[in-house]
């Protein structure tokens, strides 16, 4: 599959694109609700993010315990992800989350991944 990773924020260049579907994996609902539908199940538990963002661990500690979280599910959620889909997080571009933690596990797996 080709596939995106980007967030809700930079919607304006999907155009140059050819993104299919937004695909919502986080938690939080964008308010403006630029998605079109959900795979939660990649998205890392609130608790998880708030350790993470408070500082209680580095980005390598976030990698192994999001990765307990989401390793059960991993099949069922890729499973559900389709040609042209763009993943999205609130995070900015160039900060380490949980998205380009998916992009590279997505590459390993044979899929094109690229950052928008
Ligand atoms: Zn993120």
């Amino acid at each position: 599959m080709k596939l995106f990773v980007s967030n809700y924020a930079s919607q304006h260049k999907f155009a140059r694109f050819d993104v299919q579907r937004r695909v919502r994996i986080s938690r939080g609902k964008d308010r403006l609700e630029r998605f079109d539908t959900s795979v939660i199940e990649l998205a890392p538990s609130r608790r998880l993010l708030e350790h993470y963002r408070r500082g209680d661990m580095d980005e390598n500690e976030y990698a192994l315990k999001y990765w307990e979280e989401v390793d059960p599910v991993w099949r069922l959620a890729v499973g559900r992800l389709r040609d042209g889909d763009c993943l999205l997080c609130f995070c900015p571009v160039g900060s380490p989350c949980h998205r380009l933690l998916v992009a590279a596990r997505l590459r390993k797996e044979g899929h094109q991944v690229i950052e928008i």
